[in-house]
């Protein structure tokens, strides 16, 4: 594993969050059990909260909060700190996913993470995270890419065996 600090990967369950104040990880609350707020682009829906923890006379202040992103929580890399070729291997997931569904991308087209040290361990290990990974990070970038972008790093993937050298970055 990287000695960067900002790279230590965190497993965070599904029915977890992370805190913003004491930044460990706490339960989820039953979001339905939770007020409806409406968001800052208009839609209405029930949060995630934290539930209350630390010492009963001196609870966190993160309690009843919303957690960090899980992408911020775990310590995995966003798209702008991932490789050409390991973005491009994200889009090819993502465009299954939409495609097939996705249980059915994970099952027969799971992401193949080939050059951050972090994906390749988690792909080799928890693949479901892999895959959950994909999908928040090229999810969040697939329509604002150019086409000619969006063709040029899925072609990258695409066209990728281990161990065939390639030019990296750009
Ligand atoms: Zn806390």
């Amino acid at each position: 594993m990287s000695e960067d600090p900002a790279q230590q990967y965190r497993p965070v369950k599904n029915t977890e969050g992370v805190c913003t104040v004491c930044d460990e990880a706490h339960p989820l609350t039953n979001r339905h059990s939770q007020p409806a707020v409406t968001n800052r682009h208009g839609v209405t829906h029930k949060r995630f909260l934290l539930r209350v923890h630390g010492p009963r006379n001196n609870r966190c202040p993160g309690s009843h909060t919303e957690p960090k992103p899980w992408l911020e929580a775990s310590g995995l890399p966003a798209w702008d700190a991932m490789t050409d070729l390991d973005r491009g291997a994200a889009l090819m997931h993502v465009h299954k996913r939409r495609r097939e569904g996705a249980s059915y991308a994970r099952e027969h087209y799971p992401v193949r993470y080939s050059d951050h040290p972090l994906l390749i361990i988690l792909v080799a290990e928890d693949i479901r995270t892999a895959c959950r990974h994909a999908a928040i990070v090229a999810g969040n970038v697939a329509d604002g890419l150019t086409d000619d972008e969006y063709g040029r790093l899925y072609d990258l993937a695409l066209d990728y065996k281990p161990g065939k050298p390639i030019s990296k970055e750009s």
